[in-house]
C-alpha cells in the first residue's frame, strides 16, 4: 500500500517535495492512521533546512490528526475508528526517571514526529499506540491540529507559570502560539492577560480573543508600561523568538514573578543577577507538553473555550506553503487538508499542482 507524503528533499535546503511512499508493515503496539489534517509550523521549516540535523526523506509534520484504520498486535490504548493526534512528542522510552515522574517530554530517547520519526504531513502515518492522544468528540479536527502543537505548548507554558485566577500574565508574542496562549490564559486559567508583540494586527486579534491590555513594543517600553499600569505581571510566558522579548519579560514581572521560556531564539538572554536575587525572580523553560497536557488542552478546545483560527490548504500546495513561510508571508495557521485535491484547491495555480 502506498501513501502520499511531504518529505525533506535530498538537498535539505529548506524545501519539501510531495512523493509517493510505501507504507511499511506495522510493528508490535503500532497503529496505522489515515491522516485528515496536518498543520504546518516553523519547526517543519527548520527540519527541512537541516537546522537540527540531516533528515533527508523524512516525512514532516507534528500537527497531525487522523482516524485509526488498523491496529497491530499488542495495542490496548486505541481501536479502529478512534480519532488521534500525531504530535511532536511522538514516543518516549516509558521507563526512565523523566518518563516515570510526569516529565516524559524530557526523556533522553524521545522520538519527535516529523523529525526523528516519520510524521503526519502525509495521507497515512504509523503511530505508537500508547503515545497517540485521542481527540475528544466535539472538537473540530482541523482546529485540533493546531492544539496538537501551538495549543498544548502554550497551555503547558501557562501551567508552568503557576498563574492563578485574577493575576496578571504577560504573553510575549501574539502569533500562532501566543494567540492560543491568550485564550487559554484568559478563559481556562482566569488570568488577566497582557499581549505583547511588534505587529498591530496580531495585537488587535489578541484583544478580540480576550487580552485585557495589548502593548506594541515598537511604540512603548512593555516592561515599563506593565510596571506602571498593573504593578508588574505575576508571570510572563515568552513565545516570541527574540532575545529582546526575553529581556523585557525579566523586567516586566513583579517581585517573586516567574518567566517561562517557550520561544527558541538561538541566543543568550541578559540576566541581571541582582534582579534575580533581590527580587526573587524565577526563569524556567517549558517544552511542548505531555500526553496528559494534550488531553487537557484538547478538552478545553472541545468545550469551546479555545478556538484556533486555521486556513485549509492541499497536500500538493505544501512546497508553496513552505516558500510563503520562508518569506514571512503567513499570518494565520496553515493546515493541510488531506482530502483537498487539485480540483478544489486555491485556483490560483491554474491546476498546475
Ligand atoms: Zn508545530
Ligand atoms: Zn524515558
Amino acid at each position: 500500500m502506498k501513501m502520499k507524503a511531504a518529505v525533506v528533499n535530498p538537498k535539505i535546503d529548506g524545501f519539501v517535495e510531495v512523493v509517493e511512499k510505501e507504507i511499511r508493515p506495522l510493528q508490535f503496539n503500532e497503529a496505522l492512521v489515515e491522516v485528515e489534517y496536518c498543520g504546518v509550523c516553523h519547526t517543519d521549516l527548520h527540519v527541512a533546512a537541516g537546522d537540527y540535523g540531516q533528515k533527508e526523506g523524512r516525512v514532516l509534520g507534528h500537527e497531525g490528526i487522523g482516524i485509526v484504520k488498523q491496529v497491530a498486535d499488542g495495542v490496548k490504548a486505541l481501536k479502529v475508528s478512534d480519532r488521534v493526534s500525531i504530535a511532536w512528542m511522538y514516543a518516549a522510552c516509558g521507563a526512565c526517571e523523566y518518563c516515570n515522574t510526569g516529565r516524559e517530554t524530557l526523556c533522553r530517547t524521545v522520538l519527535n514526529a516529523g523529525y526523528t520519526a516519520d510524521g503526519g504531513m502525509a495521507t497515512h502515518c504509523i503511530v505508537n499506540a500508547d503515545y497517540a492522544v485521542k481527540v475528544p468528540d466535539g472538537l473540530d479536527p482541523a482546529q485540533a491540529s493546531s492544539i496538537t502543537c501551538a495549543g498544548v505548548t502554550t497551555y503547558k507554558g501557562i501551567k508552568v507559570s503557576g498563574i492563578r485566577p485574577g493575576q496578571w500574565l504577560a504573553m510575549y508574542g501574539a502569533g500562532g502560539l501566543g494567540n492560543l496562549g491568550v485564550q487559554y490564559a484568559k478563559k481556562v486559567f482566569g488570568a488577566h492577560v497582557i499581549a505583547i508583540d511588534v505587529n498591530d494586527e496580531k495585537l488587535a486579534f489578541a484583544k478580540e480573543c480576550g487580552a485585557d491590555l495589548v502593548i506594541n513594543v515598537t511604540k512603548e517600553d512593555a516592561a515599563k508600561v506593565m510596571q506602571e499600569k498593573v504593578g508588574g505581571a505575576h508571570a510572563a510566558v515568552v513565545t516570541a523568538v527574540s532575545k529582546a522579548a526575553f529581556n523585557s519579560a525579566i523586567d516586566c514581572v513583579r517581585a517573586g514573578g516567574r518567566v517561562v521560556a517557550v520561544g527558541l531564539p538561538p541566543e543568550n538572554m541578559d540576566l541581571s543577577i541582582p534582579r534575580i536575587v533581590l527580587d526573587g525572580i524565577e526563569v524556567v523553560g517549558s517544552l511542548v507538553g505531555t500526553r496528559k497536557d494534550l488531553e487537557e488542552a484538547f478538552q478545553f478546545g472541545a468545550e469551546g473555550l479555545v478556538v484556533p483560527k486555521v486556513q485549509l490548504r492541499s497536500l500538493e500546495e505544501t512546497p508553496e506553503i513552505f516558500e510563503e513561510m520562508r518569506q514571512g508571508k503567513i499570518t494565520g495557521r496553515m493546515v493541510i487538508d488531506m482530502k483537498k485535491g487539485h480540483s478544489d484547491c486555491c485556483g490560483a495555480c491554474s491546476g498546475q499542482h
